[in-house]
C-alpha cells in the first residue's frame, strides 16, 4: 500500500489542490494549513474546527505526522537533543538551544550524511536518506511542542539552523521547500532572515542559493585554508577545492544587501589547524578572494571516542581569533552547547546511551 501523503510538507497551493481532489473548498485547505503550522497540531482529530466527517476522510487519505520522538536528552546547559525516527526507521536529530532572548533549533536535512568530514560523528552513520520537506518541518513542530506545549505560544523568536545531520545542499529541493512553507505568515512564520543554512561546500548549490529571491543566511564550513589539509579534513574539497569554493563565496557575497554578512565556520582541532601560521594563512586567503562581508565562527572541536582529534586549548582559540582580528577579519568564538548529551556541533550520531540524562521519551 502506498504511504498516505504527509500534508505537513505541502505548500498552501498544494494543499488546496489536494482538497479540490477530495471535493473540498479551498478554505478547508487553509484551515488545515493553519492547524498544521500555526497551531502546530499533529493530528486531524485535534482540528475541531473541521466537520467530523472531513476529519475522518482526512484520516483515511492523508497523515499529519510521520516522525516519532524516540528519546530526549537534556544537557546541564538546558540544551535538549531529540532523537526521532522516520516511519521507515531512520534516525533524525534536532537540538533545541535556549538563550536568554531567543531560541535556536538546529535541525537535520538528511538522515546521516555522505560527506565523511573527518572530525564529525554524523559521518560515521553514512547517508541513510534525504528527508522530505514534511519531515524537515515536523522536527521544528515537535521540538516547539515539547518545549512550549502543543500549540503553545513561543515567547521568543525562533531561529533555525540547518546544521544537524546531513549536508543541506545535497537535499536542496526539499530543504528550500520546507523553508518556504515555514516562512508562510499563516503558518510557523519563521522568516528567511532567522534561518541559517550551513554547507560543507557544494559549490554549484551555493550559486543556486545565491540566485534565490528570498533566501536564508549562509554559512560555509571551511576548517582549513589550503587544499592539502582540507582534502583530509573535508573530503568534499577533492571535488570543489578551496579556491573554487572561495570564488563561489565571492559570487554569493556580491548578492548581499548593504549590512548583510555571511559566515565561514572553522572547527578548531588541537595542533591540526589552529596555529598562528594557519590563522595568517586564512586571513591571506580571504584577502586574496577579496572577501569583506564575512565573519568567522571559531568552533572548538567537540571530541568523541571514535574521532582522532582533540579540541584546541582555550588559549590557542583566543590566539587564533586575535591573529584574524589583527588582520581585519571579524572572528567570534562559539561556545559549545550540549556537549554532555552528544548534541553539539559534529556530535549528532543518533547516540542513545543509558548514562546520558534522558527525559521521558514518547
Ligand atoms: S560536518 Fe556536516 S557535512 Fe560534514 S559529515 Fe558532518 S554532517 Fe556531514
Amino acid at each position: 500500500m502506498a504511504a498516505r501523503p504527509h500534508l505537513t510538507g505541502y505548500t498552501r497551493d498544494e494543499l488546496a489542490a489536494f482538497f479540490a481532489e477530495l471535493g473540498e473548498p479551498r478554505f478547508r485547505a487553509d484551515q488545515v494549513f493553519r492547524g498544521l503550522h500555526e497551531r502546530r497540531l499533529t493530528s486531524f482529530d485535534d482540528m475541531t474546527d473541521l466537520p467530523k466527517a472531513l476529519r475522518e476522510k482526512l484520516n483515511e487519505s492523508a497523515t499529519t505526522s510521520t516522525l516519532t520522538v524516540e528519546s530526549k536528552y537534556t544537557s546541564v546547559d538546558g540544551t535538549r537533543r531529540f532523537l526521532m525516527r522516520t516511519s521507515d526507521g531512520n534516525p533524525v536529530e534536532a537540538v533545541f538551544i535556549p538563550t536568554e532572548n531567543r531560541d535556536t533549533i538546529c535541525f537535520s536535512s538528511q538522515s546521516g550524511c555522505a560527506l565523511n568530514c573527518d572530525f564529525c560523528l554524523t559521518a560515521k552513520l553514512g547517508l541513510l536518506r534525504n528527508l522530505t520537506a514534511g519531515e524537515i518541518i515536523e522536527q521544528i513542530v515537535l521540538v516547539l511542542n515539547d518545549v512550549y506545549g502543543a500549540g503553545g505560544e513561543t515567547p521568543h523568536g525562533t531561529n533555525l539552523v540547518a546544521m544537524g545531520e546531513g549536508e543541506p545542499f545535497m537535499n536542496f529541493k526539499n530543504l528550500i521547500k520546507a523553508l518556504d512553507i515555514m516562512s508562510d505568515e499563516k503558518g510557523l512564520f519563521i522568516v528567511p532572515g532567522r534561518i541559517t543554512v550551513s554547507t560543507a561546500g557544494v559549490v554549484p548549490k551555493i550559486h543556486e542559493f545565491a540566485a534565490l529571491e528570498r533566501r536564508p543566511n549562509l554559512a560555509i564550513s571551511l576548517s582549513a585554508a589550503n587544499d592539502e589539509l582540507r582534502n583530509k579534513l573535508m573530503p568534499i574539497n577533492q571535488r570543489w577545492p578551496v579556491d573554487e569554493l572561495l570564488a563561489a563565496a565571492k559570487a554569493f557575497e556580491k548578492t548581499l544587501k548593504r549590512g548583510e554578512r555571511f559566515t565561514f565556520e572553522y572547527v578548531l582541532l588541537g595542533e591540526v589547524n589552529d596555529s598562528v601560521e594557519q590563522a595568517e594563512e586564512l586571513a591571506r586567503l580571504l584577502k586574496k578572494h577579496e572577501l569583506r562581508k564575512v565573519k568567522i565562527n571559531l568552533i572548538p572541536h567537540n571530541p568523541a571516542e571514535q574521532l582522532e582529534y582533540r579540541p584546541s586549548s582555550p588559549e590557542q582559540v583566543l590566539r587564533f581569533k586575535e591573529v584574524l582580528e589583527a588582520r581585519g577579519v571579524s572572528a567570534y568564538i562559539r561556545t559549545p552547547r550540549g556537549r554532555d548529551i552528544y548534541a553539539a556541533c559534529g556530535q549528532l550520531a543518533a547516540k542513545q546511551e543509558p548514562n546520558l540524562v534522558q527525559i521521558a521519551g514518547r
